[in-house]
């Protein structure tokens, strides 16, 4: 069986609640703080890791003590943090976000995230049957070296290009299996998407995409499901009917879950239908790493 490497952002999502939103320059009393584990590239992990999966995660923190919360946590839920490091130059990844009147408002500094480098990827002991994982919450060449050494090593790169934002061509083509949702899609093809669209018209864009002939593209619509081109076949995993309650970090649960069942060397649509499920239960639940379901969670579903 397979391991997941998972090179990405780790955060601590601080929020505060409040009745409304202060105007610029005014400071208004909150409700309450709240801290949550976050970034991408440990949602994805934590995913991966609850559902069974040797992971790996690659990344940097701060000293300081939200770095030291965050590994403690990461630890708990049994990821191998043998690959993040400690830096003494920033501090850990924060995002302050306030809650009110329904709506939110987010700042987030990368700090130590933007300091993961080529360095810190260039020793991950990946091998065949490996799956390397990343999101755009690092530096793009970072991802660009990680991908080039997975694939030297016969493993399979998961890309999930968000927040989005445009790439290079050399790195689109390092990309096994692209995982994106539609407004992601319309970025990176330069066309409009929008959730209602047609599943035609999504894979329409998606082929436009795609970068070699034998690359993967799945395109996550939220409660749609997920459509997937896999080449020139297209295939369809139809949302599942649920009460949603926070679809925070739905996205990473789905990448997650699906490094999680590659690694286990699941066909294709078995690995799509799993995580369309992983990521069904993620939203009948609040915050995005606590959220994150289990193998026999999904099992029971499925
Ligand atoms: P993102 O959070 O990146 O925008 P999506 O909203 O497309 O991603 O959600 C990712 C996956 O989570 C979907 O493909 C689906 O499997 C699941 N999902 C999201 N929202 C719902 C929902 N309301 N009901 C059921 N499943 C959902």
């Amino acid at each position: 069986m397979g391991r997941v490497f998972v090179a990405g952002s780790i955060n601590m999502d601080v929020v505060a609640t409040a009745d409304r939103h202060p105007r610029i320059g005014e400071t208004v009393a909150g409700r309450q703080v709240l801290y949550f584990p976050g970034g991408k590239g440990a949602n994805q992990a934590v995913a991966a890791s609850r559902l069974g999966a040797r992971t790996t995660l690659i990344g940097r923190l701060g000293r300081d003590s939200f770095g030291a919360e965050l590994k403690a946590f990461l630890g708990e839920q049994g990821i191998d943090l043998g690959y993040v490091v400690e830096t003494a130059e920033t501090h850990t990844g924060t995002a302050i976000i306030t809650v009110a009147e329904a709506d939110n408002t987010i700042v987030v500094v990368p700090g130590a995230n933007g300091l993961v480098g080529a360095d810190d990827v260039s020793v991950v002991p990946l091998l065949k049957g490996d799956v390397a994982v990343s999101q755009f919450e690092i530096p793009l060449p970072t991802i660009a070296a990680f991908f080039h050494r997975a694939r030297a090593a016969g493993a399979v790169t998961v890309l999930n290009p968000a927040p989005a934002q445009k790439m290079p061509g050399e790195l689109l083509a390092l990309v096994d299996i692209l995982v994106l949702n539609e407004t992601e899609l319309g970025f990176l093809a330069g066309s409009e998407l929008s959730e209602s669209d047609a599943a035609a018209r999504i894979t329409e864009v998606a082929r436009q995409l795609q970068a070699r002939e034998d690359q993967t593209i799945c395109v996550t619509l939220g409660k749609r499901g997920v459509l997937a081109l896999a080449g020139r076949d297209e295939i369809a995993v139809a949302g599942r009917v649920v009460k949603a309650v926070d679809t925070t970090g739905a996205g990473d649960c789905f990448v997650g879950a699906l490094a999680a069942q590659l690694a286990e060397g699941a066909p294709l649509r078995e690995a799509l239908t799993f995580a369309n499920a992983a990521a069904s239960i993620s939203v009948q639940r609040m915050g995005a790493g606590p959220s994150m379901p289990t193998a026999g969670e999904v099992a029971a579903v499925l």
